[in-house]
């Protein structure tokens, strides 16, 4: 159902623009929110999505963002074929086993069969890698850094959430050719660093760099490091990008070999790592609210609107004058500022409009702000009168620079202190879902063991059916399953502000029945 956009009159009489709470009905809440800030728009292939300007443009900044980091870094932007073909998509085993299940075939053109199906690239290093094995022969050749934005396609079978899991997205894909472990291993967690800098210093959502479990890991992989950002309208975690160590798996498969230093013949070692549009729906489901959208000033498409509002007694055009000079003003110390000088829309209509929308300020200008050489600041991420403040004409554009940047950190700290507040320590298995159950993902001791983490999901699996509770939020679309699985191996505990004890080889692993010690302190919890 797609929800129609709504006047402020509507929004006044449902009491906010969202149509519905953010806690009552997370879900409806999302969708609302998405298409009446005209984000996305639906399509009549199930989960393909229409991203609008509205949200392109914060794709676009994040690009903006991370192209210019991975520059510095030496890699380079290229582009590989959409297609692929069924013999390369198979040369790795493990991988193809991965990605089987959601793989996109083309199977005819036309009337006609093709005489043997393509693929869709679900991710690229089967089109990417028989280039790399005819490009590579020496150490010379090494290291290759290559990246492309581009779209791919997985037919996921869990039920779709725009931009959190589509059948097409959009990402980049960086894949990377080493002749040592040591090199590929240091750009692993280069690269998630800079994954943590698009989450926490552009969508100001805080993520915890860890290192995913056995099987959780890519298919084919070596060992998978991953950041992870946290809902907390439902308690779900989410992966919020992933950055592997492919090893030198696919180099052995696709002969990747290169002659070294002593003119010995040695195989490369590799890396793949992925962010795509899923962070935009993460920044939406983290900061916004009843009204709409929150969005952080530096990925919002307008940072500033200004709205004249006109008295019948006074010349417009004098208003008029001033949000143009305000506007040029703006503009020239590089803030991304508009006007919004539409007739027909009433002060609250407007005030609604770009609410919905989670411009950071709206700054007003009436006409009694003319005579006192004021404008008037409201806050997006702080609504009601708290959060609205007369701004003296003289040094608008140093305020403004600074309300945004207080702005921006003031929704990391709150979803950092949220998301901390969130998270429990637990040590025995009958702790698990009674935490998992108040929206909480857990720290806790765990033995590693594959066959334990499956015990797990199906465990709380079948304990999260038992309770009536989840089953009525299922039901609503609150919880999509109530399985729980590993989350990651926190690189640094402190990143929730948890303290644990060193794991000395005698603590046991809360794993359902597990017997064995524990090695990490592992995050697990529901996930999308
Ligand atoms: P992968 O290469 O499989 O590790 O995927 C890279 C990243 O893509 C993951 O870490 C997720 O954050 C994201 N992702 C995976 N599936 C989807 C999807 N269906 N829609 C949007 N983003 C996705």
């Amino acid at each position: 159902v797609v929800a129609k956009p709504i006047s402020g009159k509507e929004a006044k009489d449902k009491l906010n623009g969202a149509g519905v709470a953010k806690e009552e009905d997370f879900s409806e809440w999302y969708t609302n929110v998405i298409t009446r800030a005209e984000m996305v728009d639906y399509y009549d292939v199930s989960g393909c999505y229409i991203l609008r300007p509205w949200s392109y443009s914060i794709w676009e900044q994040i690009q903006g963002f991370f192209d210019g980091e991975i520059k510095k870094l030496g890699v380079q932007n290229a582009y590989f074929p959409l297609f692929v073909s069924e013999k390369a998509l198979a040369t790795e085993e493990d991988h193809i086993e991965g990605f089987a299940p959601e793989v996109a075939w083309v199977t005819k053109s036309g009337q006609s069969e093709l005489s043997e199906p393509i693929a869709i690239r679900p991710t690229s290093e089967t089109i990417m890698y028989p280039a790399y094995a005819n490009w590579i022969r020496s150490h010379r050749d090494l290291p290759l850094k290559l990246n492309q934005w581009v779209n791919v396609v997985r037919w996921e079978f869990k039920r779709p959430v725009p931009f959190l899991r589509s059948r097409e997205f959009l990402w980049q894909e960086g894949h990377t050719v080493y002749a040592t472990k040591e090199e590929a291993d240091k750009e692993v967690f280069n690269i998630l660093r800079l994954y943590k800098r698009v989450y926490e210093d552009l969508l100001a959502v805080p993520v915890v760099e860890g290192i995913k479990s056995e099987k959780e890991k890519f298919a084919g992989g070596l060992y998978t490091s991953t950041i992870e950002g946290f809902i907390p309208s439902n308690g779900r975690a989410i992966q919020a990008a992933t950055s592997h160590a492919l090893g030198q798996n696919f180099s052995k498969m696709f002969n990747i070999e290169f002659e070294n230093t002593d003119g010995k013949k040695a195989l490369a070692w590799q890396n793949s790592w992925g962010l795509t549009t899923r962070s935009i729906g993460v920044m939406v489901m983290v900061h916004g609210d009843d009204n709409g959208l929150v969005l952080p000033p530096r990925i919002a498409p307008i940072q500033v609107v200004i709205l004249p509002f006109y008295f019948k007694d006074t010349s417009s055009e004098e208003i008029d004058n001033k949000a143009a000079e305000v506007l040029a003003l703006l503009q020239a110390a590089g803030i991304r500022a508009q006007v919004d000088n539409r007739t027909g829309y009433s002060p609250r209509d407007k005030h609604v409009h770009w609410e919905l929308k989670g411009v950071p300020i709206r700054i007003e200008i009436g006409p009694k702000d003319l005579v006192n050489k004021v404008v008037v600041f409201c806050r997006r991420d702080v609504p009601g009168k708290e959060g609205k403040f007369s701004v003296p004409e003289e040094g608008l554009a140093l305020k403004t620079k600074a309300v945004l940047d207080e702005i921006q950190a003031n929704l990391l700290a709150r979803a950092t202190k949220t998301r901390n507040d969130n998270v429990s320590v637990i040590t025995k298995w009958e702790e698990f879902i009674p935490e998992l159950d108040k929206k909480h993902i857990v720290l806790a001791p765990w033995c590693e063991a594959p066959a334990c983490e499956e015990n797990i999901k199906k465990v709380s699996n079948e304990e999260s059916l038992k309770n009536a509770k989840n089953k009525a939020e299922s039901e609503k679309g609150f919880c999509l399953t109530g399985a729980a699985k590993s989350l990651c191996i926190p690189l640094n505990v402190e990143d929730v502000d948890k303290k644990v004890p060193a794991l000395t080889g005698e603590t046991q692993c809360f794993g359902c029945g597990c017997e064995s010690k524990a090695t990490k302190w592992t995050l697990f919890g529901r996930s999308y």
